[in-house]
């Protein structure tokens, strides 16, 4: 059996890799290494891909939030509604432009923001019970791949007139009914880290949106603000470009991106069939399909799986081992140990087996067989 690899870019590499480098050679022969013509015909595949009728692609995951941060005109003395289970990156977008995130606990089965606390803490919000904000955004994240609850979450953003930016970081290629990620809110916000579902080989990202108004903001915010040409600025933006070199390399591995897919929804149904009564496995609701970005479960027995784990050579990871109302980064924030309850006890038992297309059988056996062993 082969080495099992956590996210495998060399079995990926080995099918599109000539592909690939014949990409690379072309943007390197046409020269055009900003804003070359493989960034449009990416973005052209991308939304029609996700059905978002603008993509925008940019220079990273992080980069994607802040600019749709931006082009909502977020910023000091406004709340933006979070979780407290992802990546620093969600959150710091919104205290780098000045504004607050307010977190919001998870669901104890999907990890994603719980709609009914969601509600109470815009209400708290507004009675200004914790401080003086004004709501304005929220921002769910489909955690591991899987859609959070957009129906409901978009409801209540109505009902309170906020705007919902989509953290897709980990879930292109995932959908809820009828509507895939990048889709499912007034703006999302994507990533092609290299160890994300569509990864390039660098930093990369998107942003999609249906709006008109918000493209055209988008697209000054990414390029320093531009106006109507380059030296006329319109207003305050970054150097958000994504590289032509990973546009051309993104088209290439979109080609076998939904195919991927399939595979990892293949693999991460054997694991499901196989865990379901040892471990709890993260719950995708009816209706609701999964990118598998990350294969996760709870365990009170996690120190137990990771030693076997290890002792058989099987990479693993825990995301996210500290919630992000109780990293040092956000102390000014003043939340503390046993705010958020649910977010604090995943932290605790959480843990992520090897997920990727590439996984053969036997390797799949062997990790549901070593996970099994640890816990019974
Ligand atoms: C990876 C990730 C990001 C940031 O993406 P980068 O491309 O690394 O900047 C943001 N949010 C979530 C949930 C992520 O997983």
């Amino acid at each position: 059996m082969e080495k099992i690899e956590f996210v495998d870019l060399k079995s990926q590499s080995e099918i599109i890799g000539d592909t690939i480098l014949n990409a690379i050679n072309g943007v390197i022969s046409h020269g055009r290494f900003i804003m070359g013509p493989e960034i449009e015909a990416l973005e052209t595949k991308l939304a029609d891909y996700t059905n978002a009728k603008y993509c925008i692609t940019c220079s990273s995951g992080t980069d994607a939030l802040l600019m749709a941060l931006m082009t909502l005109g977020i910023g000091p003395g406004d709340a933006v509604f979070t979780t407290p289970f992802t990546f620093i990156a969600t959150a710091e977008v919104v205290s780098l432009l000045g504004a607050t995130p307010v977190f919001v606990d998870i669901e104890k089965d999907t990890f994603n923001i719980d709609p009914v606390l969601l509600e109470q803490a815009i209400e708290k919000v507004i009675k200004k019970e914790t401080g003086r904000l004004n709501p304005k955004c929220i921002i769910p994240v489909d955690i591991f791949g899987l859609p959070a609850d957009y129906q409901r979450i978009n409801k209540i953003a109505d009902k309170f007139d906020l705007m919902v930016i989509e953290d897709a970081a980990q879930s292109l290629g995932s959908s809820m009914g009828q509507q895939r990620a990048g889709n499912l809110a007034d703006i999302a916000a994507t990533s092609f880290f290299p160890a994300k579902p569509l990864g390039c080989y660098g930093d990369g990202g998107a942003v999609f949106t249906n709006d008109k108004d918000y493209f055209e903001k988008l697209i000054s915010i990414r390029v320093h603000g531009k106006g109507s040409h380059k030296y006329d600025n319109a207003r305050i933006g970054i150097n958000g470009r994504l590289d032509t070199l990973q546009a051309a390399v993104l088209i290439e591995k979109l080609n076998i991106f939904q195919s991927e897919i399939e595979k990892r929804n293949n693999i991460a149904k054997i694991y499901a069939t196989e865990l379901a009564d040892l471990v709890q496995v993260q719950k995708i609701p009816h209706g609701y399909s999964s990118a598998w970005a990350q294969f996760s479960f709870l365990s009170d027995k996690r120190e137990k799986i990771i030693q076997v784990l290890k002792q058989r050579s099987i990479p693993h990871a825990i995301y996210y081992p500290k919630p992000l109302h109780l990293q040092p980064a956000f102390l000014c924030l003043d939340y503390k140990i046993g705010d958020f309850i649910v977010a604090e006890t995943v932290s605790t038992n959480i843990l992520s087996i090897p997920m990727h297309p590439y996984l053969a059988d036997a390797q799949i056996d062997y990790i549901i067989c070593a996970v099994k062993d640890a816990v019974i």
